[in-house]
């Protein structure tokens, strides 16, 4: 089986040098595992910081060991009791071939006709999660409220725009790093205004889109277009955390948000949120966002790379945005 090894851990920037593939021998199951063939991995923004060796709500990668994290596979041997051979689940195994493990570290999933199995890692997983949750529960979004999204071409972003469309939002303004995403938010993805971010200023072009300011913001980005947020939000908006990927390959800390103190004023509240602390909203986000997958009123989309050794290049690619909807690597 071939799997993927933290050589070195990134300066800035990470290179595929940092990345070694390595063949091992998996193990057969013994009572109480299964064997899994992996069918789709997935990259994330996460993973950048855990290749950091920093203290964090997720522990850093090790040097020389595989790259954990989410995948989807089928089970090919159980001697555990709960699992059988065909059943698709997900599980943390992460960047490889093959995963073998205890069963109770691997969640069966149920197929969804017409939705690729790889949704369970994007809009039916973690992903449909954290928009769900961090749009209604964090940030409390009303009907009627007019909602910023950034990084809004991407896994999370565009899934937030639509669910704010079908729960009432006014006006959804999305920012995304180019012309073709800008143009997909609008034509695709239910974003009523959309701007890209290397235009120029971010504070600027979301005036311009937002004239009467915003109620909500969903943060996947942080820096510059969380200071646009703080000077867009009228009385008492609030802005749910979710990400700040304009520094995970920072080598100096962040230089904005510089107008904090404007939130005093404007009874703003800023919440961080991790999908983790919404797992009881786990059910009703996959059955509300299920129906509307189903029924047509939320579309998906995702970027699919194949092969297992395009792995490191396919996260590399992600982190410079050549994505849009969540990246899949299929094996
Ligand atoms: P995406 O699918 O959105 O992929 C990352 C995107 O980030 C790229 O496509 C790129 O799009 C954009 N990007 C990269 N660099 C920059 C930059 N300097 N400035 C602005 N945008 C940039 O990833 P996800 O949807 O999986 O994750 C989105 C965010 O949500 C991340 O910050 C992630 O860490 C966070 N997250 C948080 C969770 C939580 O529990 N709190 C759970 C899941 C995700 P573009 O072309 O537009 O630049």
């Amino acid at each position: 089986s071939r799997e993927w090894h933290l050589a070195h851990r990134p300066h800035g920037e990470p290179v595929p040098g940092d990345f070694r593939m390595e063949t091992v021998q998996v193990p057969a199951p013994v009572t109480g595992e299964v064997l899994v063939r992996n069918t789709f991995l997935s990259v994330d923004p996460y993973m950048r910081g855990r290749m950091n060796d920093v203290p964090s709500y997720v522990s850093p990668f090790q040097l020389d060991q595989p790259l954990t994290g989410g995948a989807l596979g089928e089970v090919i041997a159980s001697e555990y009791d709960g699992l059988a051979v065909g059943d698709l689940v997900l599980h943390e195994y992460g960047w490889r071939e093959y995963a073998s493990g205890p069963g109770t570290r691997f969640r069966r999933v149920t197929p969804v006709p017409g939705v690729s199995p790889s949704a369970h890692l994007g809009v039916l997983g973690m992903i449909g999660l954290t928009a769900y949750a961090g749009l209604l529960d964090v940030a409390r979004m009303q009907p009627g409220e007019i909602v910023f999204v950034s990084g809004a071409a991407g896994a999370v972003g565009s899934m937030v725009g639509q669910i704010a469309k079908l729960k009432g939002a006014s006006r959804v303004i999305g920012s995304a790093g180019s012309k073709a995403k800008v143009d997909l938010l609008v034509s695709k993805f239910g974003y009523d205004a959309a701007f890209n971010y290397h235009d120029g200023s971010v504070n600027r072009q979301l005036r311009a889109a937002a004239p009467d300011g915003i109620d909500v913001y969903f943060d996947n980005v942080g820096g510059d277009h969380l200071e646009a947020a703080i000077f867009a939000f009228r009385t008492f908006g609030r802005a749910a955390i979710c990400g700040a990927i304009s520094s995970y390959n920072s080598t100096e800390p962040p230089s904005a948000p510089r107008n904090l103190s404007l939130i005093i004023g404007k009874g703003v509240s800023l919440t961080g949120f991790l999908v983790n602390h919404h797992r009881n909203r786990a059910a009703a986000a996959a059955a509300e966002i299920g129906g509307w997958l189903t029924s047509g009123k939320l579309v998906y989309q995702e970027t699919v790379v194949d092969g297992v050794e395009n792995t490191p290049a396919a996260f590399l690619d992600m982190l410079r945005g050549a994505n849009i909807g969540k990246m899949v690597v299929a094996l």
